[in-house]
């Protein structure tokens, strides 16, 4: 992992959880319901998906361009989160979010979360999300329609692995009922932030 040489201001929240433990559905309630974040855009390798907008849910690139910023000392962490696939944050990204006045979120798998809690360090809050079973988890990404089962069984075998790492987080929210987890994740954001309330968007 590189250093930036920019200044550490803002704060980091990062969110790691298996893929379909409901991750993204919590950021972007965040996002959409407080002015106060921002969300750390990833550059990927892997194909966008037809929902998927480029330059909103990752920064889609083809192998060369994500091996060139690899080059150029582009990121604060990358990872092959799956074989093949490479994901990873720009510090270009840490840099424009700041500069708003934002606190960035982040959507990251566990060893990236793990990686950004070390760089960020006192600023940051690493949440892990998780699920009650391996069936609940399996039962959401068929239900998703976004993954071929090849992708969703590559996905469950790295949750077992990913699990191992919940120790090493700030906090640990089980995602069984979506409004309870959502409840939890703001108590535990007020704590951090140090502030009785956070002002919603208008
Ligand atoms: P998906 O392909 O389902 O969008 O994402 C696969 C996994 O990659 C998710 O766990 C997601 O959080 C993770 N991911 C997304 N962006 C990054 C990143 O910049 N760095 C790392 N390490 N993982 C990421």
């Amino acid at each position: 992992m590189k250093q930036s040489d920019e200044p550490i201001s803002g704060k980091a929240i990062i969110f790691s959880a298996p893929s379909g433990a409901g991750k993204t559905t919590i950021v972007n309630h965040l996002l959409e319901k407080y002015d106060c974040f921002g969300f750390s855009i990833s550059a990927c390798t892997r194909p966008k998906r037809p929902n998927e907008i480029q330059g909103k849910d990752y920064y889609f690139l083809a192998q060369e361009e994500f091996q060139a910023k690899i080059k150029e000392d582009a990121f604060i962490e990358f990872e092959e989160v799956y074989q093949g696939s490479y994901y990873g944050t720009l510090k270009t990204e840490i840099n424009r979010l700041w500069k708003q006045g934002k606190h960035v979120l982040f959507d990251v798998d566990v060893k990236g979360g793990l990686a950004l809690k070390k760089y960020f360090q006192d600023n940051a809050l690493a949440i892990f999300i998780t699920v009650p079973s391996i069936e609940t988890l399996e039962q959401r990404l068929i239900r998703r329609q976004t993954d071929s089962m090849e992708s969703i069984q590559k996905r469950i075998a790295k949750y077992e692995v990913e699990l191992g790492y919940q120790p090493e987080f700030d906090e640990v929210i089980v995602n069984k009922d979506l409004k309870e987890a959502l409840e939890e994740v703001e108590r535990v954001l007020l704590e951090f932030l140090d502030v009785e309330s956070i002002p919603v968007s208008k």
